[in-house]
């Protein structure tokens, strides 16, 4: 078995095929760069913007959407989440303001309103949900949130 090589477009390197990502367009069915000047290409700055560009078009994200749908990345995702890296940047985003203001915009929504009740119905009833509502119930904050959900009941009914 012969090693198939060609030279990279970018650095002039002749390298073996496994050296640059599959790409169905081209001919032999690889990238003309290969996966190292890719790698700096994506880091550059009109790597970042391309790569943006790309992400914003139908075509992007038709492909960000099938990939999020994969196996592949599930497993990714998971993987990821249980990292320490994972952790702190998202602790981090908590604390940001942009997550601030895009929690509250997706609380206020339609979809975060529905998404909201369906979780709160589905928690209460849940054991844990039935023994935090009850404590919640108890509870003098509790007490004051009824009373106050009862008189504006009240006075819904009165102006009918
Ligand atoms: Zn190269």
């Amino acid at each position: 078995m012969t090693k198939q090589t060609k030279a990279c477009t970018k650095c002039g390197k002749k390298q073996p095929l496994s050296e640059f990502s599959r790409d169905a367009r081209s001919k032999d069915h690889c990238q003309s760069a290969c996966k190292a000047c890719g790698r700096e290409y994506a880091k550059s700055e009109n790597g970042k913007k391309a790569m943006a560009k790309y992400l914003e078009s139908e075509k992007g994200r038709k492909a960000v959407a099938r990939y999020q749908k994969s196996e592949k990345f599930k497993k990714t995702r998971a993987e990821y989440r249980k990292t320490e890296k994972y952790k702190k940047a998202q602790a981090k985003h908590a604390k940001s303001e942009k997550c601030k203001k895009t929690t509250a915009e997706y609380a206020k929504s339609k979809k975060g309103k529905q998404v909201r009740a369906k979780a709160i119905a589905k928690y209460r009833k849940t054991e844990k949900g039935k023994q935090t509502m009850a404590r919640y119930a108890r509870a003098e904050r509790g007490k004051q949130t009824m009373a106050r959900h009862r008189k504006k009941r009240k006075m819904q009914k009165d102006q009918t």
